[in-house]
C-alpha cells in the first residue's frame, strides 16, 4: 500500500481547511455586501422619487398661478438623466407635463439601456418599469397628481455594477491571497511537526541497527515532539548501558569459569598421564573447585530467577527480629573463629513477605559482613518498624567501601579493589541478588560506608 507523507497530510487536510473557510467567508461576505449595496440603493431610488414629489408639489402657486411647468420641465428632464420618468396632472386630471410627450425618444432609450443592463446582469430580478402616483397638495387643497415611472425593484447604473465587480474581485483577490499564505503557514507547520519525528526515525532506525550511540537533537518547542525526541534518547542510552552490561556480563562469567575448569582440567591431566598421584588431597583440591563451580551456577540461577521479572513471591507474616536471630545462629563457626562480635538489635518487625528470599537478603549481607570484616570486628543487625516500612541494617567494622563504589557493588559481578585481592571473595553476585530480591518486593537497599571503617547495608521493605 503506498502510503503518504505525514507531512502531505497535514498540509493537504490544512489547505483543504482553509480553502473551505476563505470560500465561506468569501461567500458570505460577498452576498451579504451585495445584498446591503442593493437595499442601500433601493431605499435611495424609493427617496428620489419622493423627494421629487415633494419638489415639485413645494412649486405650486397658491395664488393662481398653479404649477411653475418651466421647472417641473427642468426637474422632469434632470429626473430622466436618473431613470425617472414623470408625468404631472392639475386638480382636474388634466395632464400639465409628460417627460414621454416631451422627448419620446430620450425617454424610450433611458428605459431600453435600463432594462437591458439590468436583465443582463440580474435576471434573477425579472424587473419592469413600474409607475407610482403622488397627490400633491398645498395646506388642504389636492393640487395635482405626479406620476413616476422608474425600474422596479431597483436599478444599478455602470458605476454601480462597476463598484459591485470591484469589490467582488478584491474579495476574491484577498481569499486567494489569505489561501495561499495559509497552505505556505501549513506547509512550514506541518515540516517543522515531521522534521524530528523524521530524525526519531532515521534514530529508531540506527538502533535497531545495533548502533545505540544515536542521539535525536531534543532542542524543540514543541512539547510532544521534545518528549518523544527524549524518550528516544533515553532509550538508547539504556539500550546501550544493558548492552556494556551484557557483554561484561558475558566477559565475567567465562572470567569466573575458566579458573576453576583450568585448574580441575590440569590437575586431572596430570593424574590421566601419571605426571601426578591421585591423592586424597588433590582430589580434595578438585572437589573444592567443583564446588565453587556449582556454587557459581546456583549464583547465577538465583540471579537469573530474581532480576526476571518472573519472581514468583509465596508472601505469607515474616517476624525479622527473629529471622535475623536464627540466621546469625547459622553463621555461628565462622563468627567463632574470626572472634566477632555478632549481634541483633530492635523491635519485633512483622512484614509480608516471602520468607525464603527476605533470608537470602539476610544471608547475602551477613556473609559480605562476615567476609569482609577482620578477627576481633563487630556485626550488628538492627531491626526497626517505621510508618509504612521494616528498616533492617547489617552493619560492620570492616574494610568499608570506597564512596564511587558504593553503587557499583550492586552490579552484578562487581568486586571492589580490595576483596579482589583477598581470599574471601566470591563472584560479586550477591548483592545483585538481594538488589532484585528487595526490588521485587518493593523495597530498597543502599549503603553507606567509609573506606577503612566499615559498612552499613540499609534495607527497607514495605509492612505489607
Ligand atoms: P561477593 O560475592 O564478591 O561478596 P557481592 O555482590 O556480595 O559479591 O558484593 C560485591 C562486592 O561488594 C564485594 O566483592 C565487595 O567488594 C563489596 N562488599 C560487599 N559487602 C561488603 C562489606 N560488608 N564490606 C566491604 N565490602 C563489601
Amino acid at each position: 500500500m503506498k502510503r503518504l507523507h505525514l507531512r502531505t497530510t497535514m498540509s493537504l487536510v490544512f489547505a483543504l481547511l482553509v480553502a473551505i473557510t476563505v470560500c465561506l467567508v468569501s461567500i458570505l461576505s460577498s452576498t451579504f455586501i451585495n445584498r446591503e449595496f442593493e437595499e442601500y440603493v433601493k431605499l435611495t431610488q424609493k427617496k428620489q422619487a419622493d423627494d421629487l414629489a415633494e419638489s415639485i408639489g413645494g412649486h405650486y402657486d397658491k395664488s393662481g398661478g398653479g404649477f411653475n411647468i418651466d421647472y417641473v420641465h427642468g426637474m422632469g428632464m434632470y429626473a430622466l438623466q436618473d431613470g425617472f420618468i414623470i408625468r404631472l396632472y392639475d386638480e382636474d386630471g388634466k395632464l400639465l407635463w409628460d417627460a414621454e410627450n416631451h422627448d419620446m425618444a430620450l425617454c424610450h432609450e433611458m428605459m431600453d439601456t435600463i432594462t437591458l443592463r439590468m436583465q443582463e446582469n440580474r435576471p434573477e430580478l425579472n424587473g419592469e418599469f413600474v409607475t407610482y402616483s403622488y397627490d400633491l397638495e398645498a395646506g388642504e387643497k389636492q393640487t395635482g397628481k405626479l406620476e413616476i415611472s422608474y425600474y422596479t425593484p431597483y436599478y444599478m447604473d455602470e458605476n454601480d455594477f462597476q463598484f459591485i465587480h470591484a469589490l467582488n474581485r478584491i474579495l476574491s483577490l484577498a481569499g486567494g491571497v489569505s489561501l495561499f499564505v495559509a497552505v505556505l503557514l501549513g506547509v512550514l507547520l506541518a515540516r517543522r511537526i515531521t522534521k524530528p519525528i523524521s530524525g526519531v526515525i532515521s534514530a529508531t532506525k540506527k538502533i535497531s541497527e545495533g548502533d545505540y550511540g544515536v542521539i535525536v537533537d531534543a532542542n524543540l518547542k514543541e512539547r510532544e515532539t521534545y518528549e518523544l525526541a527524549e524518550a528516544v534518547n533515553h532509550m538508547a542510552a539504556s539500550l546501550k548501558e544493558q548492552e556494556y552490561l551484557r557483554r561484561q556480563l558475558t566477559g565475567d562469567i567465562a572470567h569466573e569459569l575458566r579458573t576453576p575448569v583450568t585448574n580441575i582440567s590440569s590437575y586431572m591431566e596430570m593424574m590421566i598421564d601419571d605426571v601426578m598421584e591421585p591423592t586424597q588431597e588433590r582430589l580434595k583440591s578438585c572437589y573444592d573447585e567443583l564446588s565453587r563451580l556449582s556454587g557459581l551456577i546456583t549464583d547465577l540461577e538465583r540471579l537469573e530467577s530474581a532480576e526476571s521479572g518472573r519472581i514468583n513471591l509465596n508472601k505469607e507474616d515474616v517476624e525479622l527480629l527473629s529471622l535475623s536471630e536464627t540466621i546469625l545462629q547459622g553463621f555461628e563457626t565462622g563468627i567463632h573463629e574470626k572472634n566477632i562480635d555478632a549481634r541483633v538489635s530492635g523491635e519485633e518487625t512483622h512484614i509480608c513477605a516471602d520468607r525464603g528470599r527476605i533470608s537470602q537478603v539476610i544471608v547475602n549481607l551477613l556473609s559480605n559482613a562476615l567476609k569482609y570484616t577482620d578477627e576481633n570486628g563487630k556485626i550488628t543487625i538492627s531491626v526497626k518498624k517505621q510508618k509504612y516500612n521494616a528498616e533492617l541494617v547489617v552493619e560492620d567494622t570492616g574494610i568499608g567501601i570506597s564512596k564511587e563504589e558504593q553503587e557499583r557493588v550492586f552490579e552484578r559481578f562487581y568486586r571492589t579493589d580490595k576483596s579482589r585481592t583477598r581470599k574471601t571473595g566470591g563472584a560479586g553476585i550477591g548483592l545483585s541478588i538481594a538488589k532484585a530480591i528487595v526490588q521485587a518486593h518493593g523495597g530498597t537497599i543502599h549503603c553507606e560506608s567509609e573506606s577503612g571503617t566499615g559498612s552499613r547495608f540499609i534495607v527497607t521493605l514495605p509492612i505489607s
